[in-house]
């Protein structure tokens, strides 16, 4: 059934919208209740973030906008060293969306949220006149387990771990939207495995790897930290069709986005057990030691060749409604 602005009403066609999707697939007691607004028992400080999701097309290989908005903002809460507990979501429809996309979209929320660990606890719906588009907004939190995680935590002699290859997920929504035909999915994930494997680990810094890519990830925790970053461009995981995808278009896979990777910034003693682990989790399993953090300002690569190369942050717009 396509959606119109009565939907959108408050009245008889929102609630029929909100049970038979999104009380079915989200199925949990404290959503169940239907109150104004959900009840939640947390212990100790809280990590609390919000994103929201436009991306285009709504479903790419490897996920759709449903997946990235758990995993987004799920792995947004891991990174400040908290585990994830419970979501909002906010869904903004354009009249003409399918009621089987959503109902499609909310499945995909609810199986990433059973993966995470999550619970959706409220939501909301609004209609508004367009063109069948569908965009999300959550909101997550999650209780502290490790304080002293920070982009500004990095110090001198610390290793620099990248969970797994650079740029599937941008590539991914490119090839869809140029109709390109490859094997390339996105790598969109939650990230949990590999945080709470690394509990024992003592960590310095963790970030996700997302808009702007890894190399905006890596001048914000050298500008953070107060140092410089080397990073060794043999060393970075990157799929053979990923690359051959970038040596057409003339892509940089150091500025692609991805949706299920992350660095993790360790005493140099800890490194090889971290990597250790980081390997041996969910999602974990190309994990490479890809730098280092020194005296020093900015970025730099040490190229295949030996020469240097400096890396700079993303300037200009990237790839728009990427995620
Ligand atoms: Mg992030």
């Amino acid at each position: 059934m396509k959606i119109d602005m009565a939907y959108g009403s408050g009245g008889r066609q929102t609630g029929d919208l909100i049970h038979d999707i999104f009380l079915k697939n989200f199925d949990n007691k404290i959503l169940g209740r239907m109150e104004d607004a959900a009840i939640l028992k947390v212990g100790g400080n809280i990590a609390y973030t919000t994103d929201s999701f436009v991306v285009t097309p709504l479903f790419f290989r490897g996920g759709d906008i449903g997946k990235l908005a758990v995993c987004g903002t799920v792995n947004d809460l891991l990174m400040m060293g908290a585990m994830p507990k419970y979501l909002t979501a906010g869904f903004i429809i354009e009249e003409g969306a399918d009621t089987d996309t959503l109902d499609r979209i909310a499945g995909s929320m609810s199986l990433a949220a059973r993966e995470a660990k999550v619970k959706i606890v409220a939501g909301d719906t609004k209609v508004i006149e367009g063109k069948g588009g569908i965009y999300i907004n959550t909101s997550g939190i999650g209780e502290i387990q490790r304080t002293g995680v920070s982009i500004s935590g990095c110090r001198k002699g610390d290793v620099i771990l990248l969970s797994g290859n650079l740029g599937e997920h941008h590539a991914a929504v490119m090839s869809h939207r140029m109709g390109i035909e490859n094997i390339i999915q996105s790598d969109c994930a939650s990230l949990r495995s590999i945080v709470k494997n690394l509990n024992h680990i003592k960590v310095h810094c963790m970030r996700d790897v997302t808009r702007g890519g890894l190399a905006t990830v890596l001048n914000e925790a050298a500008q953070a930290s107060s140092c410089a970053i080397e990073i060794y461009e043999e060393a970075l995981p990157i799929s053979h069709e990923v690359r051959g995808f970038c040596d057409i278009l003339g892509l940089d896979p150091l500025y692609m986005a991805n949706e299920g990777k992350m660095i993790a910034v360790v005493p140099e003693n800890q490194a090889g057990k971290a990597l250790d682990i980081m390997k041996n989790s969910r999602y974990g399993e190309n994990s490479r030691m890809i730098g280092r953090i020194k005296e020093g300002e900015g970025v730099t690569m040490v190229t295949a060749l030996k020469g240097s190369r400096i890396i700079d942050i993303l300037y200009g717009e990237g790839l728009p409604r990427i995620c």
